[in-house]
């Protein structure tokens, strides 16, 4: 039988990675949550939209189709249309998206995405607030957590080094980003009380996939 599984924890502790894994093993889709929140950021930045103005940000998601396509190289995001697949992850991108996800307005329209999405069950999602917020009666909750030093390590050699920017200033940044994340007033980044933790410091992809996927099957 389907199950929904919902894997949180703050940036860099391989999420996305892990999530894309034990769906592929288990026929599941993935869905990044975080997509979502970063096509929004981006589509504001575009627009000229300042992060902060959340009555505008909603206003704006209103008028724009955020789609999300399971594909081989891990989901893809189109708005309008338009692949943004790449440009979502760009820095500009990355520094603004926890202001333009605190907004509530914006929230509850992502989140009515998101459970839609997940509402036929087989779903491995991903984020911040899914186990305690999002698919509170997912039959799997998981927190994945790591190490400061380790995350900002995976994000620089995901992508820091190819953008310019040294190691420090991504553990800086991570920093930053995970306090923004759980001092929010709306969802913030907090464990399901029945989220089962999982520390991924010391621990491989493959250990911490085939450990999800076990506990999937009991
Ligand atoms: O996971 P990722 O780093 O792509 O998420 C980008 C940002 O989106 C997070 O830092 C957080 O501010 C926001 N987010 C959120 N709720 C989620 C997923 C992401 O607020 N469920």
């Amino acid at each position: 039988e389907r199950i929904n599984i919902a894997i949180d924890g703050p940036a860099g502790a391989g999420k996305s990675t892990v999530a894309k894994k034990v769906a592929e093993l288990l026929g599941y889709v993935y869905i990044d949550t975080g997509a979502m929140y970063r096509a929004v950021a981006l589509a504001a930045y575009r627009s000229g939209v300042d992060a902060a103005d959340g009555d505008r940000i909603a206003r704006l998601l209103e008028t724009l189709k955020i789609a999300l396509y399971p594909g081989p190289d891990g989901q893809r995001v189109c708005i309008d249309g338009e692949d943004a697949t790449a440009a979502i992850r760009s820095r500009e991108v990355t520094l603004r998206v926890s202001q333009v996800a605190s907004h509530e307005r914006v929230r509850l329209r992502l989140v009515e995405m998101q459970r839609a999405l997940a509402a036929s069950k087989g779903a491995v999602m991903d984020g911040r607030d899914i186990g305690s917020h999002v698919l509170p009666h997912a039959e799997l909750k998981v927190f994945l957590t790591a190490s400061v030093k380790v995350r900002a390590a995976r994000r620089f050699s995901e992508s820091g080094a190819e953008q310019g920017v040294s190691l420090e200033q991504l553990e800086r940044e991570i920093v930053e980003r995970d306090r923004a994340d759980a001092q929010r007033v709306h969802s913030p980044l907090v464990r399901a009380s029945d989220a089962k933790l999982l520390d991924s410091t010391d621990l491989s992809i493959e250990q911490v996939v085939e450990q999800i996927v076990a506990w999937s099957r009991t």
